[in-house]
């Protein structure tokens, strides 16, 4: 295995002309953050190209609100530049601070902001990629109406490295929302957390994040066990009070206690702790169980917000069922769960149990 950082398209070009040539492999990568296990080369036969020093920002305009940017840049690096200009990336998986912009897309990442922005296929314009001749292609535009045939951005987005190396990016911004207000709660099970979500939308109001845990995974957070919600909402100055007024109302009339309130993104940020650190929770959890015998599947799931309950009951009897230990969070807006489940390595009848249930969580759609 050899490991190549180039630094140009050129440069992506003659590794791949060298790849047909002597006929090795090769998987591009950006910061290799992934929980998907998608880059995971074999040794053999095969070059990695990490685009990590591909990672300039080419142009960025304020008018047209696109970015064109190389892949290698980092998602917080290129938001912290896109401040300036009062606008935003909105894809921000829990890994943003390293994963790469070409490692979101590739994966067809989402996160924080999902519930109103979704996943990065809402926010990539075009692309430019050497494909498997070493040929160069240019797919999409810089505008949002793109009428040029087959959506070939959509087909790239996800496509975990298999279809090229992206090697420029022109990606779709959003502006900065003016203020932002936001709320944790606490629930007494998940269908009162849900149907808060849903009277807020049916106040009209469209949150940013909608982010939940279960009770068990709140004792592990340190938290009293019940079902949290943080929900918050961007919006304009001078309207956060009769927002924070609707968000409140909606969590109290349907049974739930709020814990913290906030009236800045910075402070709401705060309140989230809790739950950025969900994934590490499920670390502790798991290797604090069994140390380096551990066997951790974490699972992405999605189904509609409406039958988040009914998919979270059916996950919670279905760890009873194979008597493996769970720990769930997720994202309410775009309907996202992410079950963790583990084992005792050398214990084959536990990893058979967990191996169950996971392959069982393939089919909870209901
Ligand atoms: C703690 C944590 C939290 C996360 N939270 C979320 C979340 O909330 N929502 C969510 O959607 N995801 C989440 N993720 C997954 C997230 O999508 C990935 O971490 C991130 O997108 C990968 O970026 P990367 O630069 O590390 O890419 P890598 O891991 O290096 O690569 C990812 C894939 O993209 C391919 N690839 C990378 N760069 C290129 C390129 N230039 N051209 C072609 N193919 C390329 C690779 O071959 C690989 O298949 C999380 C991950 C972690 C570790």
């Amino acid at each position: 295995m050899a490991v190549v950082q180039p630094v140009s398209v050129d440069e992506v070009v003659k590794v791949v002309k060298l790849a047909i040539d002597h006929g090795f492999k090769i998987v591009p990568v950006g910061s290799s953050t992934s929980l998907s296990g998608n880059a995971t080369p074999k040794l053999e036969n095969t070059v990695i190209v990490s685009l990590e020093r591909m990672s300039s920002i080419i142009e960025v305009s304020d008018i047209d609100w696109y970015a064109r940017v190389q892949p290698g840049i980092k998602v917080d690096e290129l938001n912290l530049e896109l401040m300036g200009y009062g606008l935003q990336w909105p894809v921000d998986p829990a890994s943003s601070k390293s994963a790469t912009v070409g490692g979101v897309i590739s994966n067809g990442g989402g996160g924080m902001r999902g519930a109103k922005y979704g996943p990065a296929s809402h926010w990539v314009l075009g692309l430019e990629a050497v494909i498997g001749t070493a040929d160069i292609v240019r797919i999409g535009c810089r505008t949002v109406k793109c009428r040029e045939g087959y959506n070939l951005v959509q087909l790239f987005i996800g496509s975990e490295g298999t279809l090229g190396v992206i090697t420029e990016a022109t990606l779709r911004l959003a502006p900065l929302p003016e203020s932002f207000v936001g709320i944790m709660a606490r629930f007494g099970n998940a269908e009162s957390l849900v149907d808060a979500v849903i009277k807020v939308r049916r106040d009209r109001l469209w949150p940013m994040v909608t982010e939940f845990v279960d009770d068990k995974t709140a004792q592990l957070l340190n938290l009293e066990p019940r079902y949290y919600l943080w929900i918050g909402v961007d919006t304009y100055a001078g309207s956060e009070q009769g927002v924070l007024m609707k968000l409140s109302n909606a969590i109290v009339l349907n049974g739930g206690e709020i814990i913290g309130k906030a009236l800045t993104w910075q402070d709401f940020s705060k309140l989230l702790e809790p739950r950025k650190m969900l994934y590490s929770a499920q670390l502790k959890a798991a290797f604090g169980d069994y140390g380096m015998d551990a066997f951790l599947l974490i699972e992405d799931i999605a189904v509609p917000m409406s039958k988040l309950p009914e998919a979270v009951r059916e996950l919670q009897e279905l760890s009873k069922k194979y008597g493996v230990k769970m720990m769930l969070g997720g994202h309410i807006g775009d309907g996202n769960l992410h079950p963790a489940i583990w084992a005792r390595r050398s214990d084959k009848d536990e990893v058979e149990r967990v191996m169950r249930f996971f392959l069982r969580t393939l089919v909870v759609s209901p």
